[in-house]
């Protein structure tokens, strides 16, 4: 299973760096930071890449794009909830063709995960 993360401000990757004993995810063009909590889950879907930055006194509504599409027949992994945003986005790098990241984010809790298509 690869363990990748997105940066929620400009999509680019994250890296996970020891900081002060803490897994942090920092992202490689804007230095973005956040925590990582805990590890991926075991069991899903190997296209199914966790984002484990979700910040508990962040809105829910922070980092949703204009582009993102409400769907109310998905539900949320996290809290179980149905209610989620989704919106998709192109990712190129050096060593693959270009793929597309989808992007859903819980509107109840604002649980964030991604699906590469
Ligand atoms: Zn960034
Ligand atoms: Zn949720």
């Amino acid at each position: 299973m690869i363990e990748m993360y997105f940066c929620p401000k400009c999509g680019a990757v994250m890296i996970v760096k020891n900081v002060e004993g803490i897994s942090t995810l920092i992202c490689v063009k804007c230095g973005y930071k956040k925590v990582l909590e805990g590890s991926l889950s075991l069991g899903m879907k190997k296209t199914t890449v966790f984002t484990k930055y979700v910040e508990r006194r962040e809105g829910v509504m922070f980092d949703i794009p204009p582009m993102a599409i409400f769907d109310e027949s998905i539900s949320c992994p996290h809290c179980g909830k149905r209610g989620v945003y989704y919106w998709r986005k192109q990712v190129s790098s050096a060593e693959s063709s270009d793929s597309i990241i989808k992007t859903f984010k819980c509107s109840n809790c604002g649980y964030t995960w991604i699906e590469t298509e």
